[in-house]
This record gives C-alpha cells, sequence and structure tokens, in this order.
C-alpha cells in the first residue's frame, strides 16, 4: 500500500518533468526573468490593451455632454511644415461640427481626423488674412471632390468697406475658382461646388448672436488688428462656454464677454527678440507688429488673468523647444492659470467636470473617409469640350485603355464608353 503510494508521487514527478521540459524546448513555458515571480510575469505576457494616452481619430465616441477640440493650425502666415497657420475644429456631443478659421496648411490637418467632408460644412473665419483662411479653397474643392454634397457655408465679418469684407473675398475666390470648377463639371457629383452660403456679419457688433442651430448659440466681438474687420467667436452650447480670440491687439471686448470661458483660445504672438533674431524683422518692424498688431506673450497672460478660463490655450508663435520656454516664461509674469502653448494636432476633450488635454496620433497614409450621401452621378452632357485643336493632339490610346472599361463594366455591371 504504502509501496504503490510512493509509486505514484515518483510517477507524477516525473511526468511533470517531462512536460516542463517538452515546454520549455519549444517555448510555451518560458523561465521567469530573474527577480519578477511567475504570477507577475503572467500578468506582463500576454500584453492586454491599455488606455491610449493619445487621441486616435476616427476611434472614440464622443459623450453627450462632451465637446472636443482640435488645433488643426497653430502657427503663422509663414509656412511651415510643423504648424499650419490658424484652423480649430470644435465637436458638440449632439454631433455639430464647427471650423473656425481655415489658415494656410490647415486643410491637411482637417483631412488627417477622417471626419466625412458633409460634416464639414460650416466655417467661421476671424479676419480675412491668408493664415486665417489661405486652405478655403481647399476645403472648398478638395472637400467637394472627397463627399461634402452640399454647398460649403461661410460666416465671416464685414469690412470697413465693402470690398474688403468677406462677402467680396469669397465671390472673388469663388471667380479665381472658374478653370477649376468649370474643369470638374460633367465628371462627378456637383453638388459640393455650388458657390458658398455666405452670412456676413456686423464686425463691430458686440456679443451679437450670428448663428443659432440645434441648441448651439454663437456670437461674436470686434477685434483690434491690422484693419477694421477682425472679430472673435464665444460658442455657448449645453452650459459649455468655448471663446475663440482670433488675431487681436488686447480688447476691452474680450476682456468683458470671454470672461468665465471653460475655454478661452487667444492669439499669443512670436517674442519681438525672436522677431528680430530668428524671423529678421528690424527692431522697428517687430515692435509693432509684435506689441500693437498682435498680443505680446505678456499681455496674452493679462488678459487671461482678466477673463479667467478654465484653461487658456495660446497659438500664433512657432512653438519649438527652446521658443515655448521663453514664450512661457513671460506668459507667467502676467498670468498663473491653466495653460496650453498649443502645436498642431493637440486635443482637449472637454466636460462640465474635466478639460483632457492630449495629442492626436494621425495617418499619413490616410484616405477620404465615405460619403454619407449616395453620389449624384455625372451628366456628361455639361462638360465643357476641348477646342478641335486640344482635341486634336490626343494620342490613339483606344487599345490599351479598353480593357480598363472592359474590366470595370464588368465588374460593375455598367456600359460605359470611352471619349
Ligand atoms: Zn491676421
Ligand atoms: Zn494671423
Amino acid at each position: 500500500m504504502l509501496k504503490s503510494k510512493y509509486t505514484v508521487i515518483i510517477g507524477l514527478i516525473v511526468v511533470a518533468a517531462v512536460v516542463y521540459f517538452v515546454g520549455y524546448r519549444d517555448g510555451t513555458l518560458d523561465r521567469d526573468p530573474p527577480g519578477i515571480a511567475s504570477a507577475d510575469a503572467q500578468q506582463i505576457s500576454p500584453v492586454t490593451a491599455r488606455d491610449r494616452a493619445f487621441y486616435a481619430p476616427n476611434s472614440e465616441d464622443l459623450a453627450p455632454d462632451e465637446m472636443r477640440l482640435i488645433a488643426c493650425g497653430t502657427g503663422m502666415p509663414t509656412a511651415r511644415p510643423k504648424q499650419a497657420a490658424s484652423c480649430w475644429l470644435l465637436e458638440l456631443g449632439n454631433g455639430d461640427k464647427f471650423l473656425f478659421d481655415v489658415g494656410t496648411g490647415s486643410a491637411e490637418r482637417i483631412a488627417a481626423l477622417q471626419i466625412p467632408y458633409n460634416f464639414l460644412d460650416k466655417v467661421f473665419l476671424s479676419h480675412l488674412h491668408t493664415d486665417h483662411f489661405g486652405d478655403l479653397d481647399a476645403l472648398f474643392i478638395g472637400g467637394a471632390l472627397a463627399g461634402r454634397q452640399k454647398p460649403l457655408r461661410v460666416w465671416g465679418p464685414a469690412g470697413g468697406t465693402p470690398e474688403r469684407g468677406t462677402q467680396y473675398a469669397l465671390e472673388h475666390l469663388f471667380k479665381a475658382l472658374t478653370w477649376d470648377r468649370d474643369g470638374r463639371a460633367g465628371l462627378t457629383d456637383p453638388r459640393g461646388y455650388q458657390m458658398f452660403e455666405i452670412t456676413e456679419f456686423d464686425y463691430k457688433a458686440v456679443n451679437n448672436i450670428i448663428y443659432q442651430e440645434n441648441g448651439v448659440t454663437i456670437r461674436t466681438l470686434p477685434a483690434i488688428h491690422a484693419l477694421d474687420g477682425p472679430v472673435s467667436f464665444i460658442v455657448e452650447w449645453n452650459g459649455l462656454k468655448f471663446v475663440f480670440g482670433g488675431d487681436t491687439y488686447p480688447n476691452k471686448w474680450f476682456a468683458e464677454y470671454a470672461t468665465g470661458a471653460d475655454v478661452a483660445i487667444h492669439e499669443c504672438f512670436v517674442t519681438v527678440a525672436d522677431m528680430i533674431e530668428k524671423f529678421k524683422f528690424t527692431p522697428q518692424s517687430a515692435l509693432a507688429v509684435g506689441t500693437q498688431i498682435h498680443t505680446a506673450p505678456e499681455a496674452f497672460g493679462k488678459m487671461m488673468s482678466i477673463i479667467q478660463p478654465r484653461l487658456a490655450i495660446a497659438y500664433h508663435f512657432f512653438n519649438d523647444f527652446d521658443t515655448a520656454t521663453v514664450i512661457d516664461e513671460r506668459i507667467r509674469t502676467t498670468y498663473d492659470g491653466p495653460l496650453s502653448l498649443s502645436v498642431d494636432y493637440m486635443v482637449w476633450n472637454i466636460t462640465k467636470d474635466d478639460i483632457r488635454v492630449r495629442m492626436a496620433i494621425v495617418d499619413e497614409d490616410v484616405w477620404p473617409p465615405p460619403a454619407t450621401d449616395t453620389p449624384q452621378l455625372p451628366d456628361p452632357s455639361i462638360r465643357i469640350p476641348y477646342s478641335d485643336f486640344i482635341a486634336g493632339g490626343r494620342y490613339d490610346m483606344h487599345d490599351v485603355i479598353q480593357p480598363i472599361y472592359d474590366e470595370v463594366n464588368e465588374q460593375y455591371g455598367i456600359n460605359e464608353q470611352q471619349d
């Protein structure tokens, strides 16, 4: 009895040793790393997903009471790869999306967010400097080509004279794009290429409502910058207040009406020293542009101390490892509250209880998201023909192109013919 019990125990030990040895050799039983107990080792591998510390576009729902703000441009009129010029996307938990400015270079940032272009149909322009609307043409034409099946709606200020207003600028931009638009006639869904729907408003009106739809109210404030015309915007929705300041010398309207914002964006210009040393401005121009036409960092801080937002966001400077520390030091002489020194693709999730700040990590290989409505087929009869001279220059490629037509006609059950 005793002997058979020992036999069973020894047998089990031998079987366990063989299983361990075989498992170790084929890798299914790793030896514990030195100093780590075996229970801990099993928790380390396999790795399970953890919360991301970054924002991946098109991967997160927005809560019904939440705002998401994304910087699509934080830079200057002078283009640089790292920072497009002013552009801010505000997404609301009710599904609404608003673009504030579409400065030069911002269209590719917008594209990286993978939002169907039908939902990117509302643009609010703070003023008509190219670093605030220079990519409107790219959003207008590129958006229409990639699924915006309705006109682009644009709100912008009047100017001191009619030809300095948004209506004039956009009517002439539309005219400037005549060759572009005519060349696309009869080739794609035409609905996005219609004339902008322009709402031009009085830039002198103070805290005046220019938009009220779907529980969202947008008001404007005058700004002091270069010429009469520039404005700032206040968005109120669901008990949250978002303020976007366009370019300005610090002004009394912002000081009064931006007070108590959950998030307040305000320009904060390159330091005068960097404008002279890095931008090669003369000291005279650097002082005038950097402190009188725009808001110097110390003045930005003073304004934020007055309005006391839950979070202040500074933009409109080249934000580098060396400039950021200097800007921060200067702001901190006049403001000690919450602050973001923005760069492109910075993301803020805003609720009444929390403001979460992250960076978006984007896919450089991104393609446009699918259209949200069935595409309208092109009408070949409205194509504008080539002249006989140009048409006569076509080299005969029918033989090599016909197989492409055959393949697509068969695959999609259509019967298209070459020109
Ligand atoms: Zn400007
Ligand atoms: Zn600007």
